[in-house]
């Protein structure tokens, strides 16, 4: 079988680079080793933990938010064996999504373990089949990390995707890794009714994120129960035969009935033949590309977790368009977008740009901040979710806008306009003077930056940052 352009890896770095490169003509082959198309991403990630989300937000909702407007559901409680039904039928819908565009794309789907045999030719489903290439992208994604400790093995230690797996509700749950997959899942399973604690090394929950936004997530969590101890390591892991006993720190335990291991994730290099390819790649960074996302060898591009920093599905999704751009003949680089930073806890996070530690090491004082609660907003108020805030981070020399986090409602929806704002380098002004709808959670970016610029109508003065 020959193709212009070979895929390996059909998640969101490997079905782009796909669709895109057939769309700019070539003829594509996309080999997933999956009997379903769509990654990581689609099958055991982004898509069923966040059906999971939705299920946990309308459980609170139903019974303490609600009622506050009038609205009485009786004995509101969790039907997991429908979430799991709704959740599955989400990730079907998505990954059917993905195979109708391959369809209509007119690219091949080619189901199968992938081998670089050279670097030219992929072979595939126990090596009897083989697909030779021109150009070829490699998106083969990321593998979770399973720590050395002692008793790590037992089968009531899962990862996320054993945890979504589960048909029943754990009534103890220990998260081990307290980063993003971790708190997400801290947070969907104390909503389930589960006692879930967080056993992190490090001083703080997901330390790469804004700390005044990591410090509400902690007393959120304090608020709702989950127990979080920081700055402890876990040494080790006894069954018992009818759960597990976890250690940690200087001789500390705690009982559960199911561990999750989310410690993070590695790029999946081993094993696909990238030593026959001539490939460069490093076991831990993963591959390594410039920024058309070519590898050592010209003809061959790599995308997604696999060589990428991020493990974000949206830098994996602009990653695979800018790979297939390159292996189509034209000349792209993926440059310095802003990166939103989404977390679906319960208050969500999101957050652009430079938090506003990074802010201050870079600009030393000539950094503002302008901070806006959602309590004093008015589509907040009424919707019964006021917690959080929107802030807004700039340089005092020129105004421009360098970050933005966001913590509450829908703010990993919100945070899109602070993307674009950033993309254009905006000012705070253009923040502040530009008209949001009222009345909207939209407003919020707006007020922050008046707060900023000292000059907020909706706040007294004696409230500004
Ligand atoms: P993948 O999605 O991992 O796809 C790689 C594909 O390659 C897989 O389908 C794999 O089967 C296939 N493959 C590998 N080797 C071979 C081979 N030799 N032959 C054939 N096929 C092969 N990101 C977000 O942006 N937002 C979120 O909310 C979010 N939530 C997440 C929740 C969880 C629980 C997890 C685990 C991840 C989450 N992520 C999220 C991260 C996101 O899923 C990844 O960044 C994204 O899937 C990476 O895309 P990719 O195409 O590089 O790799």
């Amino acid at each position: 079988m020959e193709f212009d352009v070979a895929v390996l890896g059909g998640g969101p770095a490997g079905y782009t680079a796909a669709i895109r490169a057939a769309q700019l003509g070539a003829r594509v082959a996309c080999i997933e080793k999956e009997s379903e198309l769509g990654g990581t991403c689609v099958r055991v990630g982004c898509i069923p933990t966040k059906a999971w989300v939705q299920t946990a937000h309308a459980l609170h909702a139903a019974r303490e938010i609600d009622p506050k407007l009038g609205v009485i559901v009786a004995d509101p409680r969790l039907d997991f064996a429908q979430a799991n039904e709704w959740k599955a039928g989400v990730v079907k819908q998505m990954t059917g999504g993905v195979a109708s565009l391959f369809k209509a794309n007119g690219v091949t789907a080619l189901e199968g373990v992938g081998t670089f045999e050279n670097a030219n030719t992929i072979v595939f489903e126990q090596g009897d089949l083989a697909v030779t290439f021109e150009q070829g992208i490699i998106a083969t994604g990321s593998y979770p990390i399973l720590p050395p400790i002692p008793g790590i093995e037992s089968p009531r230690c899962v990862d996320s995707t054993g945890l979504l797996a589960q048909t029943e509700v754990p009534e103890r749950l220990v998260v081990l890794g307290g980063g993003i997959i971790g708190c997400e899942f801290a947070s969907i399973f104390e909503r389930f009714g589960t006692e879930v604690t967080i056993v992190e090394m490090l001083d703080s929950l997901i330390p790469q994120e804004d700390a005044d936004a990591t410090s509400e997530l902690r007393k959120a969590f304090a608020r709702r129960g989950i127990v979080v101890h920081l700055g402890k390591q876990c040494t080790q892991v006894d069954d018992t035969g009818s759960g597990l006993v976890v250690h940690f720190g200087e001789g500390e335990t705690v009982e559960c009935d199911l561990m999750l291991v989310s410690v993070g994730r590695a790029p999946l290099v081993e094993g696909v033949g990238l030593e026959a390819a001539g490939v460069d790649f490093d076991p831990k960074a993963g591959i390594r590309t410039d920024g058309r996302r070519r590898t050592s060898v010209p003809h061959l591009y790599a995308a997604g977790d696999v060589a990428g920093y991020w493990q974000l599905a949206h830098t994996s999704f602009r990653e695979g368009e800018v790979a297939a751009e390159n292996a189509t003949g034209h000349e792209v680089e993926v440059g310095d977008p802003a990166v939103p930073r989404p977390i679906y806890t319960d208050p969500e996070i999101a957050g652009v740009g430079l938090t506003e530690a990074q802010a201050r090491e870079q600009h030393g004082d000539g950094v503002a901040v302008g901070r806006f609660p959602w309590v004093a907003n008015a589509r907040a108020v009424m919707s019964g979710e006021a917690n959080g805030w929107v802030k807004t981070i700039h340089e005092t020399t020129y105004g421009e806008l360098l970050g933005v986090v966001i913590v509450g409602p829908h703010a990993t929806d919100l945070i899109e306009a602070a993307v674009v704002a950033l993309d254009a380098e905006s000012t705070v002004e253009t923040i502040a003077d530009g008209m949001a709808a009222h009345p909207t959670l939209g407003e919020g970016l707006k007020i922050a930056g008046q707060v900023a610029l000292e000059r907020a109508i909706d706040l007294p003065p004696r409230r500004r940052a």
